[in-house]
């Protein structure tokens, strides 16, 4: 994204320090109870059988936990963990070295599954359905097939983008699940819980208001955390309450519902460039010079969640609640052509 973003769910250099701050079991994982408890359940079944866990398809926008998530379900099955990303992955040979080293029953963390080169992804699938890994050894005449047999892994990958992961991919994994938005309150806990860690003297009412500024992501309330506290350390290091934590956010240019100014800039842009839209996502993406991809992935999610950008089938449109927020008045519908038609032929 072309500005560095305080409100941005990808991972960046800080993120190392966050590191530490991650829950290490499902216990300590605040949120998502439905995916927790299932996970627990089949963790307990495949410990008990001494089998490797069915693969799991994490799914849902950035910084909702799903790294987090496939670490601690290694954790809590007593095995080890391999972790990489898709696009990493560039050779069938890059991927036949990482599985050849699997440990039995380990977890392999692929992120951004959907980026996977076509050529890697074809040699994946007999790994995940028979543990077979069929492999081109040498070239011309001379190439041989090799088949080896890998131990018995446990795969999971992550992805924030379903669309784009491919049916016979997608249809390997015994276990999807996916990650919502958090709640307000679901949040709160999790700002006072690193505000705890970082020894950061945070009212409850203080974690309220930062927990429910931030985009229903936690990576996003971490982040937040860390900047109240540097304005609070700056300001002489006392009780960080409510009215501080507010302060500091709007001199984030986080606002009241949790939007920041590149969110504020893409309401904006299809409200008074475009009449409300609708008007395609190509478009909105030249408007802002931001890359489509970015806004499908992190912009887009939150603002239709909270219902004030719908997609439709002729592009994004902002709804009436988008207006009022941005406050604006929502123009008025256009006559529907149905009526138009009746009456054209009342008068006839
Ligand atoms: P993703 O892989 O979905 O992009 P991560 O697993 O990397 O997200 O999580 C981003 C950050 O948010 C991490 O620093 C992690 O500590 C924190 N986090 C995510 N989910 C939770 C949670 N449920 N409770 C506490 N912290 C969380």
């Amino acid at each position: 994204m072309s500005e560095e973003r305080v409100l941005s769910a990808e991972s960046g250099a800080e993120d190392v320090a966050e590191v530490a701050l991650r829950p290490q079991t499902l216990d300590e994982f605040i949120g998502q109870p439905s995916i927790c408890e299932n996970l627990q359940i089949f963790v307990a079944a495949a410990r008990s059988r001494g089998e490797a866990l069915d693969h799991v398809l994490f799914y849902g926008p950035p910084g909702l936990g799903k790294t987090t998530l496939a670490q601690i379900v290694a954790r809590e099955l007593g095995v080890g963990f391999r972790a990489t990303s898709g696009p990493v992955i560039a050779r069938a040979g890059d991927l036949a070295a990482i599985l050849t080293n699997l440990n039995s029953r380990d977890v392999l963390f692929i992120d951004e599954i959907h980026r996977l080169n076509p050529a890697v992804e074809e040699i994946l699938y007999p790994a995940l359905e028979d543990r077979q890994l069929d492999l081109i050894i040498g070239e011309g005449p001379a190439a041989r097939s090799v088949r080896i047999d890998l131990p018995p892994f446990t795969l999971v990958g992550a992805t924030t983008r379903t669309g784009l992961v491919t049916t016979p991919l997608r249809e390997r994994f015994g276990i999807p699940l996916r990650l919502n938005f958090y709640g307000a309150e679901d949040l709160e806990k999790i700002v006072s819980c690193n505000a705890r860690k970082l020894h950061f003297d945070l009212t409850d009412e203080g974690a309220r208001e930062i927990g429910r500024r931030s985009r229903g992501t936690p990576r996003i309330a971490v982040r937040l955390l860390r900047r109240v506290r540097d304005f609070a350390d700056i300001a002489g290091g006392t009780q960080v309450d409510a009215k501080a934590a507010d302060k500091s956010l709007s001199r984030l240019e986080v606002d009241q519902r949790g939007l920041d100014s590149l969110d504020r800039r893409y309401l904006l842009c299809i409200a008074q460039n475009y009449g409300g839209g609708p008007v395609g996502v190509e478009t909105i993406a030249a408007a802002l010079s931001e890359q489509r991809d970015a806004l499908e992935e992190v912009i887009e999610p939150f603002l239709i969640q909270q219902g004030l950008v719908q997609r439709t089938p002729r592009g994004r449109a902002l709804t009436a609640h988008g207006f009022r927020h941005l406050g604006l008045d929502a123009p008025k519908p256009d006559t529907p052509l149905l009526e138009l038609l009746e009456e054209s032929s009342d008068e006839q």
